[in-house]
């Protein structure tokens, strides 16, 4: 019996084995070591300015100009 590297449960197959360490397959998802699958890209909130990017945020803009 393999128990998973990350929740200590035990494995009847694991999903990826890295190294000496086995992974289910919720685990392993969530890790990001299943082969062939893509982490979704993390969603981008338009409405909210950006902090660094002083072009697109109004605030900063304004005080730059000294509008
Ligand atoms: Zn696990």
């Amino acid at each position: 019996m393999t128990i998973c590297a990350a929740c200590h449960r035990p494995l009847k197959k694991p999903a990826v084995k890295h190294g000496h360490a086995a992974y289910g397959p919720v685990c392993a998802a969530k890790w990001g070591l299943m082969p062939g699958a893509k982490q979704a890209a993390p969603a981008r909130d338009d409405k909210t300015a950006d902090l660094f990017d002083a072009t697109k945020n109004e605030t900063c803009l304004r005080e730059q100009t000294g509008l």
